[in-house]
């Protein structure tokens, strides 16, 4: 193994992964795989939850890694955890996250990572989308912080537990650029959550750290997923969001691997408390150039 890999290798953790079967949660369980680990992937889409843990599974041999439950117990039963699996679960509900950490515990005896990913970017339907300040659709809203910051908060919680105890352990969140300055094409509500994940993410960082769990975010800018929709990226909204992004163009999932594989391996061992934009410099500062 070159020092390289063994830098970011992530072989032997046991990784969860929310909203794992899309977009940037399956880049994040791929790299993982890639690299090394057993992951998890939680979702409460269950037709994409299996056909991502196929995909998953297929990405793991193809990079040699070894068969999912490969041999049989002198019980009949199946040898080793496996390389990859997928519960449902709906990150609003405290008892339900708990119950899944639980159970990625129970299973695999351990949890050392955990991207706290899962997130939605309107009301969950059939809520219309939350509006603007005159026409905000309060229930949309509502829904839309249960998600993407109480989904967030309660799966640190649970992981937390278990973290401390084993006194180590990697946490990333998914904050977003729209959470670290005001955005003109990002409803209220999701500014709203993200910039409370941002300081969520400080705030579990400082505590944590006493007990060697590390915990920073990734702030994605305008990336092409299915957010908002089963759709991917429209042409009008890969040309808006282009607009604004001084590289000119949309991020594309896979380009997301290095940081998080960065955060989650001992490659950054003494990184916590960061919030770590990747967004084609969307963030920066100044009127479009020509
Ligand atoms: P995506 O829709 O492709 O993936 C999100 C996944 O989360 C889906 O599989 C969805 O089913 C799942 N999910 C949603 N709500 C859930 C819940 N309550 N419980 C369990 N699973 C749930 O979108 P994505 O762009 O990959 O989004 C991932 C994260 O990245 C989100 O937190 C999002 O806010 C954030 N983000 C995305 C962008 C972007 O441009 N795509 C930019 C900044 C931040």
């Amino acid at each position: 193994m070159s020092v390289v890999d063994d830098l970011f290798s992530v072989r032997g953790k046991v990784a969860l992964v929310t909203g794992g079967a899309s977009g940037l949660g399956y880049a994040f369980a791929e790299i993982l795989v890639q690299a090394g680990a057993n992951v998890v992937i939680a979702d409460w889409d269950n037709d994409a939850l299996e056909k991502a843990v196929r995909s998953l599974g297929e990405a793991g041999l193809a990079a040699g890694r070894e068969p999912p439950h490969r041999g049989v117990s002198e019980t009949g039963g199946m040898k080793g955890p496996p390389l990859v699996s997928g519960r449902g679960a709906d990150v609003s509900y405290p008892r339900a996250v708990s119950e899944l950490v639980d159970r990625v515990v129970a299973t695999h005896g351990k949890i050392d990572i955990v991207f706290a990913n899962a997130g939605i970017a309107r009301g969950r339907p059939p809520l219309l989308p939350a509006g603007w300040l005159d026409d905000m659709d309060m229930a949309a809203y509502k829904a839309l912080i249960d998600v993407n910051l109480h989904g967030v908060v309660y799966t640190v919680q649970a992981a937390a537990r278990h973290m401390k105890k084993q006194r180590s352990g990697s946490i990333v969140t998914t904050a977003s650029t729209a959470g670290m300055r005001n955005d003109p094409y990002t409803p209220y509500s999701y500014a709203i959550a993200k910039a409370a994940v941002v300081n969520f993410t400080k705030q579990a960082a400082h505590d944590l750290a006493r007990w060697g769990v590390r915990v920073n975010a990734i702030a994605p800018g305008p990336f092409k997923t299915h957010l908002g929709g089963k759709e991917p990226t429209s042409a009008e909204a890969d040309a808006m969001w282009s607009a604004v992004v001084p590289l000119g163009r949309m991020g594309d999932p896979k380009e997301i691997r290095g940081l998080a594989l960065l955060l989650a391996s001992d490659a950054g061992s003494f990184m916590t408390g960061g919030i770590y934009p990747i967004d084609g410099g969307a963030l920066l500062q100044g009127p479009s150039l020509p």
